[in-house]
């Protein structure tokens, strides 16, 4: 197995295979090997776990968890990156090369309880957690390296600037288990941006937990609307609806917690 990824050890790697970052699939590689231990650390990786990382990139996490001895499978939509990985990772993991965003690699679990843990592309950050909590119930924790910002938005509480769907959706499927945040100079290249790892642990649904998220994404997506306005087209008295709940329906969904959309779409089942 290779050394610890260091910045020169990545651009060694890169050039010794032709290859460079590529910023569109957020390609920022992790830098610091103290920093890819403390996401290893905050997942509480051992060997009886079966791990997905998504995007392993150079492989410096993927090393890492396999280290652990845990049973490890990586999804990376770069195939350029196949023989980089060749040497890095070799056999010790299972590498498919497909887009992480279609869930297509959720077959390949066996139904055991899985720890996810990625340093995630940007773009696809927010909907990959999102659509997993909501879709994969076999993934059991999730331990993510996101841009600052996105994770606000999932960790947010009712009335908070950044709270939203992301924070709805995490209030409703997961408890945070963690955080902590990583500059920019520890990646390779630097990204213009802060990131932040977190940590969710699933926690049971509550019944309609789904139509509750329906209910924040109509919501939201009107954020600006009163309620009243914005979810007009689902009842015919939609304001004694929400007044029934405890909700103003002249409140915007930003005061509105995860509990109250649940509250709602149990109203909403029994008219
Ligand atoms: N885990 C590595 C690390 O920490 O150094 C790489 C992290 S880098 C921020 C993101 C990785 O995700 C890249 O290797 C990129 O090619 C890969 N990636 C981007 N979009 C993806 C997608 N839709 N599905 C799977 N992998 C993706």
């Amino acid at each position: 197995m290779s050394v610890r990824h260091t910045p020169g050890k990545i651009r060694h790697l890169l050039d010794k295979h032709g290859l460079r970052p590529n910023k569109s699939l957020g390609q920022h590689y992790l830098a610091d090997p103290n920093v890819v231990d403390k996401v290893v650390r905050l997942g509480d990786i051992d060997s009886d776990d079966t791990v997905v990382e998504i995007g392993p990139g150079t492989g410096a996490l993927t090393m890492a968890l396999v280290a652990t001895g845990a049973d490890v499978l990586a999804v990376e939509i770069d195939d350029r990156l196949k023989p980089l990985l060749a040497e890095t990772v070799g056999e010790t993991a299972r590498i498919l090369y497909q887009d992480a965003a279609d869930l297509g690699w959720v077959a390949h679990l066996d139904g055991r309880s899985v720890k996810l843990v990625a340093n995630l592309p940007y773009n696809v950050g927010t909907s990959l957690v999102l659509d997993v909590l909501r879709q994969v119930p076999d993934i059991a924790t999730l331990v993510v390296m996101l841009q600052t910002e996105v994770a606000d938005r999932l960790l947010a509480d009712a009335g908070d600037v950044a709270y939203g769907l992301p924070s709805v959706v995490v209030g409703l499927t997961a408890r945070v288990g963690g955080s902590f945040t990583v500059p920019p100079q520890l990646f390779y290249p630097p990204p213009a941006v802060g990131s932040t790892v977190i940590r969710l642990d699933r926690t049971p649904s509550p019944p309609r937990a789904e139509e509750a998220m329906r209910l924040a994404a109509t919501a939201f997506g009107q954020r600006r609307k009163m309620l009243r306005a914005s979810l007009a087209g689902l009842h015919p008295d939609i304001s004694e609806l929400l007044t029934s709940v405890g909700l103003e329906p002249t409140q915007r969904p930003e005061n509105v917690p995860p509990s109250g959309f649940v509250d709602l779409a149990d109203a909403l089942a029994k008219t």
